[in-house]
């Protein structure tokens, strides 16, 4: 698989440099060169394959011969060991759940995918790869959980003290091995800011060997785009041909996978790109002027993002033009209030909990299907945390519902193990050199 820059078209690259860089230098992102058209017959045919079955498709199509047949096909199904069923709650409305990974989000489909493509890349004798990643929250766990034993690798997270829900902070703290959490007196602007300075630091860089897990990198989109592929296959089974998938948004990394896995053939109807306050896209799409904002605290916090970092990769795809983009995407933007309205109202017509992210995801269908109604559309909105990620947004009645997963009952006996640091890079950097 050969990779462009989507500042320079002329610089290519092959996927492990990708995937161990993660930006290049130039600032833009990575995308492959091709993007692989999937036979029709297996297109047409999806209902009758596996999610590992789908996964292997997909990727080998994606990175030809990187990784001979049989290491992928075990990369994946260490990677993917968890399913990710779509749930009907009406006649026309299904919720795909992604929250059945370790860390209760659909971040552990990248996390883990990039943790093992990495580790397979990284031969026995080489230099300790040292992985930063600052988080607001889901993003550590997934990263941690899926870095966790994987040889020749250490994980360091940085996040913001006292602003990550309290299953996030033991997800991230209570993991030992080659995992170390160190809580920032500080934002998780604070953090990214640490994390982006120790990129730049030429000693840091000369003594360790770093890389960054965040969603940018190339290898955490692709393993995105399986279960955009599995929903149609569990719809086909079901009868549902015409598919609507609504897509919880932030960095625009999830429904980017979306819209990758549609070029490559999906048979879909349409995206919605539902977003919090944080509404650049959905400004965007409306006026066709792209204006990023600082961004703002909502509930659904894992979408408090300006600036999408994946939406030059999408405007890539459609060759920067807003009106070829807006026949396959639509979006709304909703506001707190909404979202705590939708949980509830999800609660009462389904007897259903979503998390904020999923309750948005949830209302924009609502919207759509008002504004553009079509009888044979099937809708189907992202699921992509486990509710219990979030006790704070739900009533008492609501909260009481939620049935606790085993993987947050084995948080319950763990200790938080934490380095508490200021926001200074001296120290930061004191802390890297001296464990090295
Ligand atoms: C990260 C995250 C999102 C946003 O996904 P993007 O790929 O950044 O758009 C939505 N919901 C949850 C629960 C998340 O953790």
């Amino acid at each position: 698989m050969k990779l462009y820059s989507t500042n320079n078209r002329d610089l290519k690259v092959d996927f492990q440099s990708a995937v161990f860089n993660s930006m290049p230098q130039d600032k833009g992102l990575y995308m492959p060169v091709i993007i692989p058209v999937l036979d029709n017959e297996f297109l047409q045919h999806l209902d009758q394959y596996t999610l590992p079955e789908i996964a292997y498709t997909i990727a080998s199509a994606l990175l030809q011969d990187d990784i001979p047949a049989d290491d992928l096909k075990a990369i994946i199904e260490d990677a993917i060991n968890f399913n990710a069923p779509v749930k009907q709650l009406n006649e026309k409305t299904y919720v795909l759940e992604l929250f059945h990974g370790p860390s209760l989000a659909f971040k552990d489909f990248g996390a883990r995918f990039m943790s093992r493509i990495m580790a397979y890349f990284l031969k026995d004798n080489e230099k300790m790869l040292d992985v930063l990643v600052a988080t607001s929250g889901d993003t550590g766990g997934a990263v941690a959980l899926g870095f966790l034993g994987v040889p020749n690798t250490r994980v360091t997270i940085l996040y913001p003290k006292g602003k990550v829900s309290d299953i996030q902070e033991l997800q991230l703290c209570s993991n030992g091995e080659n995992i170390r959490a160190i809580e920032i007196d500080g934002t998780f602007d604070d953090c990214q800011h640490l994390v982006k300075q120790a990129f730049a630091d030429e000693e840091l860089n000369a003594v360790l060997r770093l890389t960054s897990a965040n969603s940018i990198n190339i290898s955490r989109l692709i393993p995105q785009t399986f279960y955009y592929f599995n929903a149609v296959a569990q719809l086909y089974r079901a009868g549902k041909r015409k598919v609507v998938f609504s897509v919880p948004s932030g960095n625009f990394g999830n429904i980017g996978a979306g819209l990758l896995a549609y070029k490559m053939g999906l048979p879909v109807a349409k995206f919605i790109a539902a977003t919090n306050a944080n509404d650049t896209v959905p400004r965007f799409m409306e006026s066709g002027v792209y204006e990023t904002r600082p961004s703002v605290q909502t509930y659904a916090n894992a979408m408090d993002v300006g600036a999408p970092s994946n939406w030059v990769r999408i405007m890539d795809m459609f060759e920067g033009d807003r009106d070829q983009l807006a026949q396959i995407v639509k979006s709304y933007r909703y506001t707190d209030e909404e979202t705590v309205g939708a949980i509830a109202e999800i609660y009462k017509q389904f007897n259903y909990v979503a998390c904020p992210h999923t309750a948005i995801a949830w209302l924009a269908v609502q919207d759509y299907q008002k504004q553009y109604s079509s009888a044979d559309d099937t809708f189907v909105f992202l699921s992509t945390a486990h509710p219990c990620k979030f006790p704070d947004v739900f009533t008492e009645e609501i909260g009481a519902e939620i049935v606790i997963p085993s993987q947050v009952e084995v948080l319950k006996s763990k200790v938080k193990q934490a380095t508490s640091m200021q926001f200074d890079f001296e120290d930061f950097k004191h802390f890297l050199l001296a464990s090295n």
